[in-house]
């Protein structure tokens, strides 16, 4: 961190400040430039509150020079996470399918849709029991009926679920039940509920926020890790921006910024990332592209009729041609 001083500090307000940050265990390097005096704050700064330097006479601004998140960056654990469930992998150079319809409606839907992309080469069933629903007048889910039928497919397929924890209220299922939770983009800055999903010791598919930053989604992840847990998936499903085109805008540049700044593994949401079902394929084909470890796609065998996200689930047969198309890619890329 480094403090940059007005140019009219006085000698005595310097040696107290800086008396002040060696009291807190950090090192102090005084900085002369022509016109400039700044102070170097070396040491864990992580504690430091930024804006408090704010309030002192004789302090211009702070600027930081190191990552706010430390569980989650790549400098402090170089080597990739990789995470194992139930005999399937997510990171380590695989590619992962995800895949399944946006919400539980029945036991022969979730039935059939699981059937058909674990036939097609996903490994993970993805459909949600809770819904974030903008209107309280659609349809919010099955609930834990939904969570139910999930458990009936993944006994009967082998696929571990994915799936999404809206509330506190059903962290003991959740822990039960679930074999990848969910973190969706709306409650990507529930810091109670990130800190008590952490605390559950099970892999976690943490969203990005509407409208948040990579380094939001890096401390979000990191609220996560705090609690316990060293199983976090990245997960890139568009932002909000003026464009009206399509329902968010992917942000594929996220992919190789995270694989940059962090050891976990990053996972595409095309389907949310542009709520089209034809742009499902080339935005998956792209993830695959730009260093993706994974993709969790929303599947549903009868679109037209899907209560929650139709418009942007792709039927099973689509999905089986994607599949293999994917796997091209990856081959294509890896080395
Ligand atoms: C979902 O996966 O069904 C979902 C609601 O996603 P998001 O949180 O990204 O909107
Ligand atoms: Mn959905």
């Amino acid at each position: 961190m480094i403090l940059v001083l007005v140019p009219d500090a006085e000698q005595a307000a310097i040696d107290r400040l800086r008396q002040n940050i060696e009291a807190k265990g950090l090192l102090v390097q005084h900085i002369h430039g022509e016109n400039t005096t700044m102070l170097g704050i070396a040491g864990d700064t992580s504690e430091v509150d930024q804006e408090s330097f704010l309030r002192i006479d004789i302090v211009d601004s702070v600027m930081r020079v190191s990552d706010p998140y430390k569980l989650a960056n790549r400098k402090l654990h170089p080597q990739d996470t990789v995470i194992h469930v139930k005999g399937h992998t997510i990171g380590g150079g695989n590619l992962t399918l995800v895949a399944g319809p946006c919400s539980v409606e029945s036991e022969e839907q979730i039935l059939s849709i699981a059937r058909d992309v674990a036939a097609s080469g996903a490994t993970f069933l993805r459909g949600g029991a809770f819904k974030p629903r903008s209107s309280p007048y659609a349809f919010q889910g099955m609930g834990l009926d939904g969570l139910e039928l999930l458990k009936i497919a993944s006994r009967k397929t082998g696929l571990p679920i994915v799936t999404e924890l809206l509330s506190h209220e059903h962290l003991d299922d959740f822990a039960r039940d679930v074999d990848v939770i969910q973190i969706g983009a709306r409650n990507m800055q529930n810091f109670s509920l990130l800190r008590e999903v952490g605390k559950l010791k099970k892999p976690v598919l943490l969203k990005r926020g509407l409208a948040n930053t990579i380094e939001e989604l890096l401390m979000s992840a990191e609220y996560v890790l705090s609690g316990g847990t060293a199983d976090v998936i990245l997960c890139e499903r568009g932002i909000r921006t003026f464009e009206t085109a399509t329902r968010n805008t992917l942000d594929l540049s996220a992919v190789p910024v995270l694989k940059k700044k962090s050891h976990l593994p990053v996972i595409v949401d095309p389907s949310h990332g542009t709520g089209y079902w034809h742009l499902v394929e080339p935005l998956s084909l792209a993830s695959v592209a730009v260093g993706a470890d994974a993709l969790i796609i929303e599947v549903h065998n009868a679109p037209q009729y899907a209560l929650c996200d139709g418009p942007q689930s792709i039927t099973p047969e689509v999905f089986h041609t994607l599949a293999q198309k994917l796997r091209r890619v990856h081959e294509a890329i890896s080395n």
